[in-house]
């Protein structure tokens, strides 16, 4: 892929979200590149465009609650998954050797940093690149309008979810 990617960015802290475009970034063997068709806008979007958590680099693309279309695998990853609709929330990647990726819970990897779905750049853009356990498999009667809300409030509840919901107990 060698067309650049599209996309709406603050080029400063607070600024006011502007046209930019920037090189398709090369897939690595476990990661997807998802053209997007649709990305929701949370609250969080907004204290990251005003850099409220000082982590964020500028310009800065955000969006984190993404629907789109597989366009490209990695070499790890079949080819047939081309053309799945998937969603992406907050994470798109975990370092996989943090102590928390070992036992399991991804969701707490230690390297904030680099494992939000803005790095290098968000949602509100004409695609991005994730790691394939990221992109979570749609049900075809779920509106994409419907799913890309629930990729953040979702994955918010994720942790107490799986902790105290227990089918077999
Ligand atoms: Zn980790
Ligand atoms: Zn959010």
């Amino acid at each position: 892929m060698s067309e650049k990617i599209k996309g709406f960015a603050a080029l400063t802290k607070g600024a006011t979200l502007t046209p930019f475009t920037y090189d398709p970034p090369t897939l690595k063997e476990n990661e997807l590149r998802i053209d997007i068709s649709l990305c929701g806008i949370c609250g969080s979007d907004i204290h990251a465009i005003d850099d409220d958590y000082s982590v964020f680099d500028f310009p800065f693309i955000p969006g984190h609650e993404v629907v789109g279309v597989i366009s490209e695998v990695g070499s790890g990853i079949p080819a047939s998954r081309i053309g799945e609709r998937v969603g992406v929330g907050w994470q798109a990647r975990a370092c996989g050797h943090c102590e928390w990726c070992l036992k399991g819970e991804v969701q707490l990897c230690l390297d904030v940093g680099n494992n939000g779905t803005w790095t290098p750049y968000g949602g509100f853009s004409t695609s991005i690149v994730v790691q394939d356990e990221f992109a979570y498999p749609l049900p075809e009667d779920l509106p994409s309008e419907h799913a890309a809300v629930l990729l953040c409030a979702g994955l918010t509840v994720f942790t107490a979810l799986s902790r105290y919901y227990s089918p077999a107990a």
